[in-house]
């Protein structure tokens, strides 16, 4: 296969490789990094969903989503409490259980990812279990709802509101307490800051209100997005 894009503008001129197919295991990525990734390596993704406990756990259909391999393996998207999510709603954790292994069966084993299962049929025409992967849980940002309990929050819906604002580079939230959260972005050079600020905030608070938390303070960070000890840009960065 060629990869036209890649031969034609390399990243840095350094790699210069002709992949027949890329895959892009373990939990699921914005939207915008897919394009990405398209645009280097060309069509040939394949989107699979995996762990070390069970290397094959769902895999990619043309309309987007991931079937789970549920004729030998069982997921559960559940709550904190571990009891089921219903279909439709992104899960606070996930669980496997896994018998393909008879010297090591997998029971309910708490992978940590937020999924969300399809209510309904996919329209790929595959009757596997259909889900999106919306993340790790430990980085969900949680916050008190107007009306009492708590409403988490995915990375990935953040990534997802904030790739359609132009010229962010990078970004990262970081929740200082329980009710404030200050936002840290990296801006393309040639971008209107003061614009593009009022554009991210006003997004940043219509999410927070759909999800019940409309009294969280946004703030506006002046310093980039920071680096952890492990060289991870993190998106989210919860109050502990
Ligand atoms: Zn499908």
């Amino acid at each position: 296969m060629s990869t036209p894009s890649l031969a034609a503008n390399p990243p840095a001129g350094r790699l210069r490789i002709a992949p027949a197919a890329v895959s892009l295991p373990a939990e699921g990525i914005s939207d915008r990094d897919h394009r990405r990734i398209r645009s280097a390596f060309g069509p040939h993704l394949v989107d699979t969903y995996g762990c070390n406990e069970s290397l094959a756990l769902a895999y990619g259909c043309p309309s987007g989503w991931l079937h789970v391999h549920g004729d030998w393996l069982i997921l559960e998207p559940v709550g904190p409490d571990l009891r089921p999510t219903p279909p439709g709603q992104e899960s606070f954790t996930v669980l496997l259980t896994s018998l393909c292994r008879w010297a090591q069966p997998i029971l309910r084993y708490d992978l940590g990812d937020s999924v969300l299962l399809r209510p309904d049929a996919c329209p790929c025409g595959n009757p596997l279990p259909a889900i999106r992967v919306r993340g790790r849980a430990a980085d969900l940002l949680s916050f008190p709802h107007r009306d009492g309990g708590t409403v988490h929050i995915v990375p990935m819906a953040i990534e997802t509101l904030l790739e359609n604002i132009p010229g962010i580079d990078l970004f990262q939230i970081v929740q200082t307490a329980p009710t404030r959260i200050r936002v840290r972005i990296l801006s393309a050079a040639e971008v209107d800051r003061e614009r593009q600020w009022t554009a991210v905030r006003k997004e940043m608070v219509a999410l927070l209100t759909a999800h019940g938390a409309g009294q969280v303070s946004v703030e506006r960070a002046h310093e980039p997005p920071e680096q952890s000890a492990g060289g991870k840009y993190r998106v989210v960065i919860p109050w502990s």
